[in-house]
């Protein structure tokens, strides 16, 4: 049996013609399918504005960049790829490891109440992380911003087509930044909008937007001086995060279908759910929430053995995530003595099942099969 990966990008013919099409264009780069992907991607995500960047980690940075004030602390989570942090670090500033909630497996905010009270004013900020395609609880840490003053990321890396019903029954989609100032996506292969490389970067906050799109090109501005009109200037930093039409193109072919792919992952959720319950601990998503299901993450105390059990059949079964302060290079930088005791708990006990449009029924079959007969034997 082909080995089966836990996350796979879905790419068309119709895709395909499209990046071809754009190949002979004018534009490889800098052209007019950017700000078109930017647009549709903003309407898909009910964002006032959007910035298409080169990967979601460049994304991350760009985001923290316009927000915070360096040498000063940023709570976040631990249980996220390390790149949420690292954008931190990026800008000068101190990431604050706080607990996970376990029904949800976003940042806790009873544990970022805690955290603001033992650090009083050196917080600046939160990022939160949708984990898995599950909504963080914005609605909570917008109340705490508001009372501290701090400003509040997304990282919806993995929640495109994410939304929790709220107070009012208002529709909160990850991304919207209705309760957040910036949120950030990525569309590497195993997202849920494949680019090869891309993020995007959403706002409401118009100085916000306009300075994500000057710093993604070098922080340059044109027409500096009309004597002399072929001048460009550059008054603050940037970077080259820009990225091309090609990927862009790739991109709105991709976002027309994401509605679908959402709906596929969900039905397959709903297998593993049903089939797998009585053996392991299933995600548990309350009816206000729409999950997008970039991963689906089982729990269990076997789960070293099910890892191996389930590779010696090809069945690439992954663990999202180490804790990032578990990572050498923040134990060795300030995180040595760092615990959050549920994180540890679910990174003991985490395992990512297959999840991805193009799973067949038999593919997914057998993965079922494969777990029943590990726990019934
Ligand atoms: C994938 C991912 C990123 C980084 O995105 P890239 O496009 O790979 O740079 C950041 N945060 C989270 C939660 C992610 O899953």
């Amino acid at each position: 049996m082909k080995p089966i990966p836990y996350g796979k990008q879905f790419v068309t013919d119709t895709d395909i013609e499209n990046v071809v099409e754009v190949l002979h264009s004018d534009w490889l780069t800098q052209g007019p399918k950017v700000g078109e992907f930017e647009k549709q991607f903003a309407e898909a995500v009910h964002a006032p504005f959007a910035t298409a960047v080169s990967s979601g980690t460049a994304g991350l940075h760009l985001a923290v960049d316009g927000l915070l004030t360096p040498g000063k602390k940023v709570v976040t989570t631990p249980i996220t790829f390390a790149a949420t942090a690292n954008s931190i670090v990026y800008c000068g500033g101190i990431p604050v490891f706080v607990d996970i909630d376990p029904a949800t497996l976003c940042i806790c905010p009873t544990s970022v109440r805690q955290a603001l009270e033992e650090n009083g004013s050196e917080i600046e900020g939160i990022i939160a992380v949708s984990f898995a395609g599950y909504p963080a609880p914005l609605g909570e840490l917008r109340e705490i911003c508001d009372e501290y003053g701090l400003w509040l990321i997304e990282d919806a890396c993995h929640a495109p087509g994410a939304w929790r019903l709220g107070e009012g029954n208002v529709k909160n989609y990850s991304g919207d930044c209705t309760l957040a100032d910036v949120s950030v996506f990525s569309f590497h292969p195993v997202k849920h909008i494949a680019m090869g490389e891309g993020g995007a970067i959403t706002t409401r906050h118009r100085k916000q937007y306009v300075r994500h799109q000057r710093k993604r090109s070098h922080g340059i501005t044109a027409n500096a001086r009309s004597d002399e009109p072929w001048r460009y200037d550059i008054r603050d930093l940037g970077y080259n995060y820009r990225i091309t039409d090609i990927q862009c193109t790739l991109g709105m072919s991709q976002l027309a279908r994401l509605h679908e792919n959402i709906a596929a992952r969900q039905r397959i959720a709903a297998t593993y759910t049903e089939e797998l319950s009585q053996f392991v601990q299933c995600p548990q998503v309350p009816d206000n929430i729409n999950h997008s299901y970039h991963l689906y993450v089982i729990q269990t105390d076997r789960r070293r053995e099910l890892y191996d059990s389930l590779h010696s059949r090809n069945i690439r079964v992954q663990v999202h995530y180490v804790p990032t302060y578990c990572l050498t290079y923040y134990r060795q930088n300030g995180y040595r003595d760092t615990s959050c005791f549920e994180a540890e708990k679910y990174y003991s006990r985490c395992l990512s099942l297959p999840i991805f449009p193009t799973l067949t029924q038999n593919q997914q079959q057998f993965v079922v099969e494969s777990i029943q007969e590990f726990f019934e034997a």
